[in-house]
């Protein structure tokens, strides 16, 4: 069971829209899939539809209380696709675990006791590098950076790699970078270029061939409830995660 976490403590790079894109896709191929809302905003919960004021339990009870993740995971409208919920709540995880031994490792030993139960799952992680990011790295065999094609892309990358290299040393040598994906991409644009040639100099075949381009539809399928590779299955953007999946199934 492959868990893949989806890592950028810059904001607003495409995290969640990569996270639920890949899922659903996952799911639809027929693998029991679970995608894990690491973020206090909640947006992957949000983006699938899930009503959060109805929510009896989420991440921070399996966090913060030990609750059983089966307790808190989800369905969602999509076969094959379960979710485990956040909310603003999320936001109390990092001064409740503070000071609490294994704290890092949380996560880790909630998706432990989900091995048998999904054939994959999915992180999808807050714009930080605090408590939470960490719980994500630390649970993950594989770790997938989006980065957006601008001026500060690389800014900040040498913090998250240094965290990921603490992480393999001290905490789970399993924690590796896979995958850097290029989002809203833009090939005519110069910069779009320069970003993707110096991230293709700095990670190398670890930069996926794939590249999402800037598309309307990846961003107006949230507010329906719904990944855009479901409502918009053959837009430009859904197009480019079908095949980012594809890759990723390939080097599995
Ligand atoms: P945060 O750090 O706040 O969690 P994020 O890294 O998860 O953000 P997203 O929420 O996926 O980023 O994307 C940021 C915004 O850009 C959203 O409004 C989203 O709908 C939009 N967006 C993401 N990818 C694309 C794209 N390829 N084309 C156009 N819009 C996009
Ligand atoms: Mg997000």
């Amino acid at each position: 069971m492959p868990v893949w976490a989806i890592v950028n403590q810059k904001g607003g790079v495409g995290k969640t829209t990569t996270a639920v894109n890949l899922a659903a896709l996952l799911a639809s191929r027929g693998l029991r899939t679970l995608l894990i809302d690491a973020d206090p905003q909640g947006n992957a919960t949000t983006g699938l539809g899930t009503a959060k004021q109805k929510l009896e339990a989420t991440l921070y009870e399996v966090l913060v209380d030990d609750l059983e993740p089966s307790s808190a995971i989800v369905s969602t409208s999509i076969e094959n696709l379960s979710l485990l919920p956040s909310t603003l709540d999320l936001a109390g995880a990092e001064p409740a675990l503070l000071g609490r031994v294994g704290r890092e490792t949380a996560l880790r030993s909630a998706v432990e006791t989900l091995r048998d139960q999904y054939d994959w799952i999915i992180i999808d992680s807050p714009p930080s590098l605090g408590i939470l990011t960490i719980n994500a790295l630390a649970a993950s065999d594989a770790i997938m950076i989006p980065m957006q094609c601008e001026f500060f892309a690389l800014e900040g990358l040498s913090q998250l790699i240094k965290t990921v290299s603490l992480i393999q040393r001290h905490i789970h040598p399993g924690a590796s970078i896979r995958k850097v994906v290029l989002t809203m991409y833009d090939g005519r644009n110069r910069l779009s270029q320069q970003v993707e040639d110096e991230v293709r100099g700095h990670f190398g075949d670890r930069v996926a061939r794939t590249t999402i381009p800037r598309n309307v539809k990846l961003s107006e399928a949230p507010s329906f409830g719904e990944p855009a590779i479901i409502r918009y299955p053959t837009a430009k953007g859904s197009l480019a995660y079908v095949e980012l999946l594809e890759e990723v199934l390939a080097d599995a």
